[in-house]
Formats: C-alpha cells, sequence, structure tokens
C-alpha cells in the first residue's frame, strides 16, 4: 500500500493532532479582562455593557446597539421590534443557520424561502419580488460566510414594498458592501459572539441599529418588556416603580461576558487580516484543482471571511461528498458542513414545508465542504488541509 492510501485505510494521518474547523483565539488581555469584572461591583446590568455597545455602534457606524445573552435572543428581539406577528411573512434564504428563520416562527410569523444565488450563496435578490404577498412584513438577508449579500437591490426592494431589513450578520463582523462596515445598512443588523465567530463573549449577540423606536423596544424586550422611563409610563407611584408593558424576555448578557467582548473587539481587525491571509494561501494553492470550486468574490464587497466553503465537483469523483469529509476527518482535519437548507430540518417539515422550494440551495448542500479557518491557524495548517485535500481527491478521482 502506498504512503498517500494509509490514511484513508487507517494509517498514518496527514496531521497528529486534529484541526477544527473553528475556534476562538484568547490571549491574556482578555483574561484579565474578564478577571477586573469579577472584582467589580456588577457582573450584570454594569458599566461593561455600555461600554462594549459603544464600541460595536462605532465600529458599525451604526447609532445605536443593544447587547443579548446570544445571537438568536438578538434576531427574536429584532423581530419583536418590527412588528412581526401572527400572518406576516417573513422572507428569508435556507442557506444559514435554523435561528435566522426560527426568530419569525417565535413570533408567531411564517418564513418564506428565497432560493440562493449559484455565485455567491447569498439569497438570490432578483428572486425576492415574486415572493412577496400582502402579508410580507420583512426580509432576513444572510451574510453567507462573511460575503455581503445584495445589499443595494435588497433595500430597494423592501423601500418600494414597505418592508423591514434584519440582516442576520453572525458571519460578517467587520465585512464591507461598497465601502461600508456591515451592520448600519438595514434598519437592524444582527451579530453573533459564539466560539466559532469573528470574535467571542463565549455565549452573545447584538443588535445594531440607527432607529431610536427599535432601539427602545429592543432595551425593553431585552428585559420582561419592562420600563422605568417616567414619561412612558402609565402611572407612577414612587421611586421604586416599574411597569411591564408587554411580554418581554430576559436576554440580558452579563458584564463577564461583555468584557471578553470589549478586549476581543480590539482585535478584531487583525483577526480579519488573518483570515484574509490564510484564505489566500487556500485559494493559491488549490486553484488548479479541477474536483473543486473555490467560493467566487464579488469585487464591490469585501469578505470578514467567517467560512471556507469550497464546492466538490462530483461528477468528477468516484465517491459522494459523505466518503469525502470522513476521509479528511481521518487525514485529523476538521471539514465540516454549512448548511442543511433550513426547511429539510424534520420539524420544519411537519409545518408543511417541502423539498424542491429552492433546488440550487438543496443541490449546493450536497457538494458543500466547509474547510478549517480561524486565526489560530497558521500557514502550516493551511498546507496541511491542502495536502490532505489532494491526498484524498486523488485517491478518489475518476
Ligand atoms: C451563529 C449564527 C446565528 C445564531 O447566533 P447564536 O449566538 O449562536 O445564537 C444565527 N445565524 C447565523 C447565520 C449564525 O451563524
Amino acid at each position: 500500500m502506498s504512503d498517500e492510501q494509509l490514511a484513508i485505510h487507517g494509517g498514518k494521518p496527514v496531521r497528529n493532532a486534529y484541526l477544527p474547523y473553528g475556534k476562538q483565539v484568547l490571549d491574556e488581555d482578555d483574561i484579565q479582562s474578564v478577571v477586573q469584572v469579577l472584582k467589580s461591583d456588577y457582573l450584570t446590568t454594569g458599566p461593561v455593557i455600555q461600554q462594549f455597545e459603544q464600541d460595536m455602534a462605532n465600529l458599525t457606524g451604526a447609532k445605536y446597539a443593544v447587547a443579548f445573552s446570544n445571537g438568536t435572543a438578538a434576531l427574536h428581539a429584532a423581530c419583536f421590534a418590527a412588528g412581526i406577528s401572527e400572518d406576516d411573512e417573513v422572507i428569508t434564504t435556507p442557506m444559514t443557520f435554523a435561528a435566522s428563520a426560527n426568530c419569525v416562527l417565535y413570533q408567531g410569523g411564517k418564513p418564506v424561502f428565497v432560493d440562493i444565488h449559484p455565485d455567491t450563496y447569498n439569497i438570490n435578490s432578483m428572486s425576492i419580488k415574486e415572493k412577496i404577498t400582502k402579508h410580507t412584513k420583512a426580509i432576513i438577508p444572510v451574510h453567507f460566510t462573511g460575503q455581503p449579500a445584495d445589499m443595494d437591490e435588497i433595500m430597494k426592494i423592501a423601500r418600494e414594498n414597505q418592508l423591514i431589513v434584519i440582516e442576520d450578520a453572525a458571519h460578517a463582523l467587520g465585512a464591507m458592501y461598497k465601502n461600508q462596515k456591515i451592520g448600519s445598512i438595514g434598519d437592524m443588523t444582527m451579530f453573533s459572539f459564539h466560539p466559532v465567530k469573528h470574535i467571542t463573549t463565549g455565549e452573545g449577540g447584538i443588535i445594531t441599529t440607527n432607529q431610536e423606536d427599535f432601539y427602545k423596544k429592543l432595551i425593553q424586550f431585552r428585559t420582561h418588556g419592562i420600563t422605568r422611563e417616567p414619561n412612558i409610563m402609565r402611572e407612577n407611584h414612587g421611586p421604586w416603580y416599574y411597569e411591564m408593558q408587554f411580554l418581554g424576555y430576559n436576554y440580558r448578557i452579563t458584564d463577564i461576558q461583555v468584557a471578553l467582548g470589549v478586549s476581543q473587539l480590539k482585535k478584531l481587525e487583525t483577526f480579519i487580516q488573518k483570515r484574509k491571509q490564510l484564505v489566500e494561501l487556500y485559494m493559491e494553492e488549490l486553484k488548479n484543482m479541477d474536483e473543486i470550486e473555490l467560493p467566487k468574490q464579488l469585487p464591490y464587497v469585501e469578505s470578514s471571511w467567517h467560512l471556507f466553503v469550497l464546492k466538490l465537483q462530483l461528477s468528477k469523483l468516484t465517491v459522494g461528498r459523505k466518503e469525502i469529509f470522513e476521509a479528511l476527518q481521518k487525514e485529523n482535519i476538521g471539514v465540516n458542513v454549512h448548511y442543511l437548507p433550513v426547511y429539510l430540518h424534520p420539524y420544519y417539515q411537519t409545518l408543511g414545508f417541502t423539498k424542491g422550494i429552492c433546488p440550487i440551495a438543496e443541490k449546493s448542500y450536497e457538494e458543500f465542504l466547509t474547510l478549517p479557518l480561524f486565526p489560530g491557524m497558521d500557514e502550516g495548517d493551511v498546507m496541511d488541509v491542502v495536502r490532505g485535500l489532494k491526498k484524498v481527491i486523488k485517491y478518489y478521482r475518476k
């Protein structure tokens, strides 16, 4: 048996240590930032929350930012603030994590899936109009892998039809659309701080917005629907008094978590530069492989490169994606797949969504493979992945 076939048959893999597809990068400054809060008076609802929100507003160019316990809670709050309720339809993409559509269901609304563009894998803005009905209330575009969706066209359609735009920018912190940072284009924008995302707070999320009315609703929704603002309370019995005016949740984040966020945010630009360098190396090393299709980059956007997703040309291989995936795992390369189209999840099937709604997303799902990408990797790690991929592809090539 040749050396090249060894791991595929259970022998020596190209890497000794397992390389995950994504992982946080923390340093001593991050740890000290958290320790400082632990020694302070406020573990939650303290001054670090406002500091983090201000930092995020400054970064994105938005007027306001409201932090939440996680990105999904932030999306839920945005759907509430947008007024989404029973019988409302919300247009989104199926090529995303389930949370982008679940947030609509939380409010009793109905997600409507529009197929993806074959080149960018983002929602195909040309197909949005045909899905608009008198019940349509909002559009939730997702900046898949960090490459911004077609925001000019999406905003134009939204304005013409009085729709609210909530951007799911969980992949796109620091990304640019036509020289504008993601976070101040749509009516509200959500970022997530889960450990695989660009920066982390353990769990955490935020909504950025330029609109004061959304901002006020988000703040109140985060704390049970409670307010202490004298000018909007129905009554005022004294200094202890507060009112719960609608059904909100406890979606607060702690100062402990955002202390990590404040410190991590200082390193965002370095993290993104590192991601870009790693991607350039992948692109260079993989450009001549006929069996894969590399991600396409639009000239007028700057991806923040959350994920490196390539497509396998299955017609040129003797096996399916599953076998390629398993062979790479045996090489200790933590490949992944993003995503099963949301409406193919069993729960969505029980809601009546059927196979075939978005054929491009469904076909892409069969071919997608996510390679490891995070700022803690070095060029040697990328070369390990490249060697592993070439070895496996060579073995299974037609
Ligand atoms: C991570 C993610 C979310 C949810 O964020 P959480 O902080 O994990 O709740 C939503 N949408 C997309 C596209 C994501 O990747």
